[in-house]
């Protein structure tokens, strides 16, 4: 019997996790960290322990113990695929809510796994430890230890090799502490199709069908849906029968992920192996009424899988979409600040597992997904439109989004037409549209929106703010007075009026007025365009390398430094050609957002 749980997470899935426990009797723990003391995650927990790491095995099995839990739950991330760490609760009597070492270990590997899939009959990607010959490229560089799309280089003839494979290690040695990397053939136009698998400890082994994660963004997935718009019957039937004996292959215990690639011919090779819950695991749940994390605890509890495979039917088709607090129109560079105004979708059909509210906040400590939105509906295309409404109803503002990004992808004819592989935002630069200026037509628009509406509307009429009708609280920064579509230069723009007590931007109608495009914080703007020769800080974090020296001469567009925030490396470049004057900052420290981090005098003619 399990009673109480540790939850050794933070965000939206800490969250998750805790409403299934609580569904279910049981008792569950939030651990956080200091940046995370006012966290939503924090802040809805019955009970909390204060930790100083996410990532302190040791520290996290002493709390569990400490506060009487019987198990932990480690969400994705962190700990979930630490071998070490599913041997430290078994050594010190915890249950793991998760696969035992030795898989964990097996599976962590991705070289090691190729092998042990190999052998179990299931098609891998061809690889190699050594230098391919030529003829075998395009080829992908992968950390042995890698996850998140991290670590991962394409490189398309044996010229670029050394470099790629130099930063994809020292890539993998700062994220997973581990710097081998291999080799891997490059499927081209692939699709990523994964089966979730369920296993228990009685040697019971099914598979809860297929995700399609094709839409993504460096090698990570930002949409998925299942059913796969390319599956067939017999498809999913060979696909989910390598899946089944990945699983026994390793006598998997607990939910995991068996990924695949499927080529444009039909052939599919295993990728790696997830052990343990996925980002995209409610996309299964909408389908099937299971629920992943109550599979989790049954199992966990030494429990025998209460479903045989042919007892699961899928019905319907659900779409998730990644809400990253980035931006996706400036390579997708992350974003911080405070959530002002969070005012998600509701309706039949929408599920949104966040990790925010309004007033948190958001920075540059941790990755950058704020939620998860998902439908679903009787078909593929009504959970298309439906998640095109959901989008649309989404108000997120205060921290720059990806929100109208996935709009605009979600409504392209090939997204439509289910015709998607990996390399789709590379084909639909469309998608990604300029940094936005507010042209004189929105301000047209939005005088005119105004002088149509009757009475305001006030965010705290249906917000967090609600019953407070003080307009001069000082913590209440914006009021939404209205929010209408426009379309500019063939672009459907979302636009918000807002009224900021403390900012005088524009006059309209003799009162003060703040325009704001559809979620688009308003910090960031003033920091948007550096004056030329300044290489500033697009983001606050850390500044990992300085690739120039002072008095070096430099080309436009070189890459002269760079920084690392919410886990990930952004190379900045010289705006101009010159000669670096002054470098005012050095590699380890931690820079603010704006920050001059060096000066680039620009040649004279
Ligand atoms: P991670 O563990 O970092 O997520 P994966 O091995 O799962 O790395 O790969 C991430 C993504 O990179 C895949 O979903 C796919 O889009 C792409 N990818 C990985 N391997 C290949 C390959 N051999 N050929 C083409 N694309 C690949």
């Amino acid at each position: 019997m399990i009673r109480k749980v540790l939850i050794a997470n933070r965000g939206e899935i800490a969250i998750r996790i805790s409403q299934t426990l609580r569904e279910m009797g049981i008792q569950a723990v939030a651990a956080f960290t200091e940046p995370d003391k006012d966290a939503l995650h924090t802040r809805m927990a019955a009970e909390t322990r204060a930790i100083v790491s996410y990532l302190d095995a040791e520290e996290i099995v002493r709390t569990a113990k400490d506060c009487g839990a019987d198990a932990i739950h480690p969400g994705y991330g962190f700990l979930s695929e630490s071998p070490a760490f599913s041997a430290a609760c078994e050594q010190a009597g915890i249950v793991f809510i998760g696969p035992r070492p030795d898989t964990i270990r097996a599976m962590g590997d991705k070289l090691a796994s190729k092998r042990t899939m190999e052998k179990a009959g299931v098609p891998v990607v061809p690889s190699w430890d050594n230098d391919p010959r030529s003829s075998d490229f395009p080829v992908l560089v992968k950390a042995v230890g890698g996850g998140g799309g991290r670590g991962i280089r394409l490189v398309e003839s044996a010229a670029e090799l050394m470099d790629a494979m130099a930063s994809a290690s020292r890539e993998a040695a700062a994220a997973f502490g581990d710097d081998r990397i291999f080799v891997e053939k490059y499927i081209l136009q692939p699709r990523h199709i994964e089966f979730q698998i369920l296993g228990d400890s009685h040697g019971n082994a099914i598979h809860v069908f297929e995700r399609e994660c094709s839409i993504q963004r460096r090698h990570q997935k930002i949409i998925e849906e299942t059913p796969s718009p390319a599956m067939t019957p017999e498809l999913r039937a060979q696909m989910g029968e390598a899946a089944v004996a990945a699983a026994r292959a390793v006598d998997y215990r607990g939910a995991g992920t068996v990924e695949f690639i499927l080529d444009p011919s039909g052939r599919f090779y295993f990728l790696e192996m997830n052990t343990r819950l996925q980002v995209e695991h409610p996309i299964t749940e909408m389908t099937t009424g299971l629920d992943l994390v109550r599979e989790q605890m049954l199992i966990a509890a030494g429990g025998k899988l209460s479903y045989n495979q042919s007892d699961l039917r899928q019905i319907g088709h659900s779409i998730e979409c990644r809400i990253y607090a980035e931006e996706a129109e400036e390579h997708f560079r992350p974003s911080t600040g405070a959530i002002e105004i969070f005012e998600p979708p509701i309706g039949p059909g929408i599920r949104l597992d966040s990790g925010v509210a309004a007033g948190s906040k958001v920075t540059y400590h941790f990755d950058p997904m704020l939620a998860k939105l998902i439908v679903w509906a009787p078909s593929r295309s009504a959970a298309i439109a439906r998640m095109e409404r959901a989008l649309d109803d989404f108000v997120l503002l205060g921290v720059r989004n990806n929100i109208e990004f996935l709009r605009r992808i979600v409504s392209t004819e090939d997204f439509a037409s289910g015709n998607i592989d990996t390399g789709f935002l590379d084909r639909h630069p469309d998608v990604f549209i300029a940094p936005f200026e507010i042209p004189p037509a929105a301000l047209l628009a939005a005088s005119h929106g105004l002088s149509n509406t009757q009475g305001h509307r006030d965010v705290w009429s249906s917000g967090p703010w609600r019953n407070s009708s003080d307009a001069s609280r000082a913590d209440v920064p914006f009021r939404l007075l209205d929010s209408h579509h426009a379309e500019i230069s063939g672009m459907r723009h979302r636009f918000y009026v807002l009224h900021r007590r403390d900012s005088d931007t524009v006059w309209l109608d003799g009162h003060t007025y703040h325009l704001y495009p559809a979620n688009k914080g308003g910090a960031a703007h003033a920091a948007a365009t550096p004056a030329s020769g300044e290489i500033r800080a697009l983001m606050p974090g850390k500044l990992l390398r300085v690739e120039v020296a002072p008095g070096q001469a430099v080309a436009e567009k070189q890459a002269v430094a760079v920084m690392e925030s919410m886990k990930m490396e952004t190379t900045l470049h010289a705006p101009n050609a010159g000669r670096v004057t002054g470098i005012r900052r050095q590699p380890g420290e931690t820079v603010e957002m704006g920050e001059i981090l060096m000066v680039i005098e620009t040649n004279k003619p």
